[in-house]
Order: structure tokens, then C-alpha cells, then sequence
């Protein structure tokens, strides 16, 4: 088997780390046995996602954002139709705001978004403070770490169905206890870190789903030894525990 992964701007959405979560990938699959393979996506590429299996898209500061948002804009309506068809998406921070409708950046610019969520981002003004630091969030993958630095608030419509619940840090807006968006196989989140690397069930879910949407749901992926990861996703949930206990 062979999974196939489209990168989408990976030379000007990328903060954090986020590249990681294409190592992480490539790592999961490599130590199994299954081929894998990275479409980097650039802006004015041709891609149809239907030639892949995996989508992922990693974080940019506003700039970058408002310089890859309408290359993005174009492409909308083919990813939206992909991700009713069980796409599976990967969206990370500011990836993740321009999958939802638009994002109102830090001096008040409209950046278009293409609607996968029904979500909306709000940058509350350059004197406001980020939302930065560890977080630790409950999802249907199990429990999930990972970093934040972002100053968009994103609020989910209702109906919008988040990618899990804070347990600590901001999340999506500081107020809800959202964190992230779920559509179908579709996953937003804020977390970087790279979020991959240290959270393997939530890699191994994308893997498999990505493996499913080529192979059909006879795709199985067997247990890999998770001591390093483990070892990484601990050390993470104790510097969220750490920040907690810090006076604010
Ligand atoms: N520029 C966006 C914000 O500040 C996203 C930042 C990011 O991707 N880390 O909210």
C-alpha cells in the first residue's frame, strides 16, 4: 500500500514545526511497510484532491496567510466537495482559520476563507494578547497536546462540531473550551508542536483513514513500539500541567 500526501504551501504555511507532522506521517507508514508519498502544492500548482488521500495544511503568520488565501480561494470548491466525499484534511492554525469562512486579521483585513468549517476567525486587534503556551485537549482520538501561538479567535457556528474540548490552554478562543473544527475526516486545530509526532493515535487515524479512502475499509494498520512518542507526549502534558499552576 501507498499513501499519498498532498502538502499544500509548504514553503509559506509553515510555523512551528508543522513540518513534522509530514515527518511524523512518513515515519508511521515507513516503519509498516507502506509507501509514502508528498505532492508539495505550491501556489498556481495544478491539484486535484481526488489524486490524493491525505491533505494537510500548516500554520502562517497574516502575511503569509493573506499571500496564499486566494491561490486557496480557487481551489474552495473542489476540497469542499472532497471533504463531503471523506477527504481527509489535517488543518493547522492558520491553515486551520483559512478552512473556515474568513479570518479577520490583526489591522481589521477581511482574509477569505473557503468555508470547509462553518467557522469564523477574529483577530482582536495587534494590543491583544496571543493565545500562547501548552494545551491539552479531549477528543475522540484520546487526549491530545500540543503548542499554540496564535491571536485569531475562532468561533464555531452552531452545528459546527469542534475537534475536541480544552482541558487546558486557550483553544479556539479562550471562552468556549472549543479547540479546532471536525468535518466528516475533516480535522482544524490549532495545536502545533508539530501535534503529529507526539499525539500517534490521532497520526495513525489520519494514516488510516487516508489508507481507507484509497484501499477501501479492509485497510489495517498494525502496532508500531510508541516509547519515543509516548516519552514526548508526556513530556508535553506536564509543561501544560506546569503552566497551569503558574499565577496568571
Ligand atoms: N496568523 C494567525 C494568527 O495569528 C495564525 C498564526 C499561526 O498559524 N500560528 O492567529
Amino acid at each position: 500500500m501507498e499513501l499519498r500526501v498532498a502538502h499544500l504551501y509548504p514553503d509559506v504555511m509553515n510555523l512551528y514545526g508543522d513540518r513534522g507532522n509530514v515527518a511524523a506521517l512518513r515515519a508511521r507508514c515507513e516503519r509498516r511497510g507502506i509507501g509514502f508519498q508528498v505532492v508539495a502544492v505550491g501556489l498556481g500548482d495544478r491539484f486535484d484532491p481526488d489524486t490524493v488521500d491525505l491533505v494537510l495544511i500548516g500554520g502562517g503568520q497574516d502575511r503569509e496567510q493573506r499571500r496564499v488565501a486566494p491561490d486557496l480561494a480557487a481551489r474552495g470548491p473542489a476540497l469542499r466537495e472532497a471533504v463531503e466525499g471523506g477527504l481527509p484534511v489535517l488543518a493547522v492554525c492558520g491553515g486551520f482559520q483559512l478552512f473556515g469562512h474568513r479570518y479577520v486579521d490583526h489591522d481589521g483585513s477581511v482574509i477569505p476563507g473557503i468555508g470547509v468549517f462553518d467557522a469564523e476567525t477574529r483577530h482582536p486587534g495587534p494590543v491583544a494578547d496571543r493565545c500562547i503556551g501548552d494545551v491539552v485537549v479531549e477528543t475522540p482520538f484520546g487526549e491530545v497536546v500540543g503548542f499554540e501561538n496564535h491571536g485569531g479567535r475562532t468561533y464555531l457556528a452552531t452545528g459546527q462540531e469542534p475537534f475536541g474540548t480544552v482541558r487546558l490552554g486557550f483553544g479556539n478562543n479562550g471562552e468556549d473550551r472549543t479547540e479546532g473544527a471536525r468535518r466528516k475526516r475533516a480535522i482544524g486545530t490549532y495545536l502545533h508542536g508539530s501535534v503529529l509526532p507526539k499525539n500517534p493515535a490521532l497520526a495513525d487515524t489520519l494514516i488510516l483513514w487516508g489508507l481507507q479512502r484509497r484501499y477501501g475499509d479492509a485497510a489495517r494498520l498494525g502496532p508500531l513500539e510508541e516509547g519515543a512518542e509516548r516519552s514526548a507526549h508526556a513530556a508535553a502534558l506536564r509543561a501544560a500541567q506546569a503552566r497551569a499552576r503558574r499565577p496568571s
